[in-house]
């Protein structure tokens, strides 16, 4: 059995088909849109706005 990584939460996982794991790489809608948030974060530090920490707090209020 393969296991993986959720690479935002580092839960793990057993593999499961493409198809049937929309939000792959990621366990979870969450953790996909929290990268995505991570991402959107590198984009204002580039323009001087540094949100590097901000996830951790998204993370608790949801
Ligand atoms: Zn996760």
């Amino acid at each position: 059995m393969t296991q993986v990584k959720c690479p935002i939460c580092d839960k793990p996982m057993s593999f499961q088909a493409r198809s049937e794991w929309p939000d792959f790489p990621f366990c979870s809608l969450r953790c996909k849109r929290i990268d995505l948030g991570r991402w959107f974060g590198e984009q204002y530090k580039l323009q001087g706005h540094d949100h590097t920490e901000d996830f951790h707090e998204e993370n608790k209020s949801e």
